[in-house]
């Protein structure tokens, strides 16, 4: 069923909506219940490993030790008996392949016997390895059709779950997904190896500061995660949505968030009851959510699991996102994690909060309480501000996509400059840091004690800046720019490695001017003093969506790389290619490949809008107007008929439209009808001639929704979407 009627047994259905049974929480269920219940976690693992089998599997988690492959069997076999016990049937290998979506291969535990009987079957070998049909994920050239093979490994640093299903759970085993040559294929691959690149180099710095034997070091990631949800009447009679998550017409609704009163206003009980179930199936998966206020848009909301590791955070991060979908359709919605389903109206992020640290020493990015505490943090600070600079573009790069265009650079997310706010006390110290090898000796003198007498650096900054794309907020780092859509793998993923090259270069620096023979904290003060020097420029602490910051940005020097198209390339300056290889993390042949990769779903993913454009202006919107058009001909003539007085205008100002929208119909065919010679050439003719294109059609479709007659219209509308919940 389609066309107007659709639109109005949407509404009805969403009248007449019944929240499923039994969604709200039983009373007397606290978290700590049901918390991690599907999930393999230590504890489990302890009560049912052998002991020594246990601390190897730990001596992996805990302090990132290779994994002993002996031990495979027995974690096998344990996590089977666990699993079924949980009424498991199936076990899959789970992968991020690089189109940015959560892949599953089931298998199931059961194997025929040969007598007609089954017999549970689940090896170390199982666990540990599996084979999927790579030939269906891109490789960008790195593994050629006739050799579709691709290899998962278990990571055992992210716990295995249980993935609870009406007919049948599964055992979910986290994996990375390689070529047969071992080179990466997923996101999760590069992110492994990021986080050892860092954390080789954190620890080398650890020990210039007197930790002898430092334990080890890991990065930790906090995704606050926006959504929209609408009823799920009105997404089944969008094609636009159904199909590229966000909305490719729509008139902007009469009323949208200028009255700012949906941000921190009442949670509709309807979607309080999605929140709760949703937080409770993630805390069944050991998923610490935390449920958020409702964000700037109408129909917007966040949540906010605490951070872990990255690495868990990313799989987390992924899970969450499946998992908020399925519950919001049991709840009669849809969730969606589009960066801009509507137009005029906030788009959604994905902050990452990050942070480092390690056992011993806790979070390396809080300022400490001693002044030996504030220089050893200093130098980490130091060094994100070395890396930000110098490798902006990559971060940059890190957060491009099609669909995130549609929110960065505009005045409600982090533009495209990549800056680094600090606040104003933190600034202050850098500033002093700066000025000490500047003039007098007097000076120097009072600074290099300065590193050692600083004042205990505030936890809390008190200010905030919401404007910029990589702020300090007290004791971790929030990169702003990520979208909603998308993995944090990529921003972590590079957020480790340019970390690892400034603790790389610092650590040297001091390394070889101690060498020299000086004293140790005249080294780190030097040290500093060149970071801020070199790459000061990169702090930020004013407005960043103004145009004097754009003008002064560029001043400074800093990239401003506007869209997907001017980003992408950073990928695969000479710089960068180094920079990933020499730390292990890709190698020349997986950048390009990843380039490739992003250039091709940039290319597909606005070339399936530009159809799906085209289709809905032909079969949707063209013909509600024609009929309206009609109408009103039909009007006029039965008027002039009785020969009363007759007003052209309406019909006048329709007809113009619709000479627009078909103008828009037969320029969006024309350059769908373009065929591009090179990955490059494709997303170029998508970004410059499909995008203006497709907003031709669309001004004019949006200009007939205000005029055609409510009741053929076809398209649930702006206002419909947003506000009926
Ligand atoms: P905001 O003021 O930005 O909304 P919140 O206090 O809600 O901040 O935290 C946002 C996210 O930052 C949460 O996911 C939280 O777990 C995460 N976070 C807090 N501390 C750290 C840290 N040390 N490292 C990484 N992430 C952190
Ligand atoms: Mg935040």
């Amino acid at each position: 069923m389609s066309g107007s009627k659709a639109r109005l047994e949407a509404i009805d259905a969403v009248k007449g909506f019944e929240p499923p049974a039994g969604f709200f929480p039983p009373l007397a269920e606290a978290p700590g219940d049901i918390f991690g219940q599907n999930v393999f976690t230590k504890a489990v693992m302890q009560q049912r490993l052998p002991k020594p089998v246990f601390k190897s599997v730990m001596a992996t988690i805990e302090h990132s030790k290779p994994l002993d492959p002996t031990v495979a069997d027995i974690v096998a076999a344990a996590m089977k008996d666990w699993a079924m016990e949980k009424g498991a049937t199936h076990y899959a290998h789970v992968f991020y392949p690089l189109t940015g979506l959560t892949a599953e291969k089931h298998d199931s535990f059961l194997e025929p016997g040969g007598d007609g009987s089954a017999i549970a079957e689940f090896a170390g070998k199982t666990l540990t390895q599996g084979e999927p049909d790579a030939s269906s994920f891109p490789s960008g050239g790195l593994r050629a059709t006739f050799e579709a093979r691709g290899y998962t490994g278990w990571d055992v640093t992210s716990p295995a779950y249980i993935l609870e299903n009406p007919n049948g759970n599964t055992l979910c085993i986290p994996t990375v997904f390689v070529s047969m040559t071992g080179e990466a294929l997923d996101h999760k691959t590069p992110l492994l190896r990021s986080q050892q690149a860092m954390a080789a180099q954190a620890e080398r710095v650890l020990r210039l500061f007197g930790h002898e034997n430092p334990d080890a070091v890991v990065s930790f990631a906090g995704a606050e995660q926006e959504y929209f949800l609408i009823d799920r009447s009105f997404f089944l009679s969008r094609p636009d949505l159904l199909n590229a998550g966000r909305t490719l017409f729509g008139a902007k609704a009469p009323k949208g968030q200028e009255f700012d009163d949906h941000y921190f206003g009442a949670i509709p009980e309807r979607v309080l009851a999605f929140m709760f179930d949703a937080e409770r199936e993630l805390f069944k998966l050991g998923i610490p959510a935390k449920t958020r206020h409702n964000e700037v848009a109408p129909g917007q909301f966040e949540l906010a699991p605490m951070f872990e590791r990255s690495n868990v955070a990313t799989d987390h991060q992924q899970l969450l996102m499946v998992m908020m979908k399925r519950v919001a359709q049991k709840h009669g919605m849809e969730c969606l994690f589009h960066e801009k389903p509507f137009e005029g109206i906030n788009g959604s992020g994905k902050h990452v909060n990050f942070s480092l640290g390690n056992a011993s020493e806790g979070n390396l990015l809080l300022p400490g309480d001693t002044p030996h505490d504030n220089a050893q943090f200093l130098v980490f600070c130091g060094a994100v501000i070395r890396a930000v600079h110098k490798f902006g573009g990559l971060l940059r790069a890190s957060v491009a996509s099609a669909t995130n265009d549609h929110r960065l650079g505009a005045n409600e997310a982090p533009p495209a400059i990549i800056s680094i706010f600090l606040g104003d006390q933190l600034t202050d110290v850098f500033d002093q840091i700066a000025k000490g090898g500047a003039t007098n000796s007097k000076e120097r003198g009072t600074l290099m004690i300065g590193v050692d007498t600083l004042p205990v650096l505030p936890t809390d900054p008190g200010d905030r800046n919401r404007t910029s794309p990589f702020a300090f907020t007290g004791n971790r780092f929030e990169f702003r720019a990520p979208g909603s859509l998308q993995t944090i793998a990529g921003p972590m993923v590079t957020i480790n490695t340019i970390l690892a090259e400034a603790l790389d270069h610092m650590a040297t620096e001091i390394e070889s001017l101690v060498s020299d023979g000086a004293d140790f904290n005249v080294a780190v003060q030097k040290v500093l003093e060149e970071v801020i020097t070199d790459h000061g420029s990169v702090v930020f602490n004013g407005d960043g969506y103004t145009d004097e910051w754009q003008t002064e940005a560029a001043a400074r020097g800093l990239l401003n790389l506007r869209t997907t198209l001017d980003a992408l390339p950073q990928l695969i300056t000479e710089e960068a290619m180094e920079l990933f290889s020499h730390y292990g993390v890709f190698s020349h042949r997986e950048m390009h490949s990843r380039y490739d990769i992003a250039l091709e779903q940039y290319a597909l993913s606005i070339g399936v809008e530009a159809r799906l454009t085209l289709e809905m202006a032909n079969t949707v919107i063209l013909p509600a107007a024609l009929r309206y058009q009609t109408e009103l001909a039909t009007n006029i003539s039965s008027l002039q008929s009785i020969g009363a007085e007759v007003d052209r205008s309406t019909l006048d100002e329709v007809s113009a439209s619709i000479k627009d929208l078909r103008i828009g119909i037969a320029k969006l065919r024309a350059e769908l009808a373009h065929e591009g010679s090179t990955a490059m050439e494709e997303a170029e003719h998508a970004g410059h001639n499909l995008l203006p294109a497709m907003t031709t059609v669309r001004t004019a479709a949006d200009e007939l929704e205000t005029f055609v007659a409510d009741d053929l219209w076809p398209l649930p509308t702006y206002q419909e979407m947003l506000f009926i919940l």
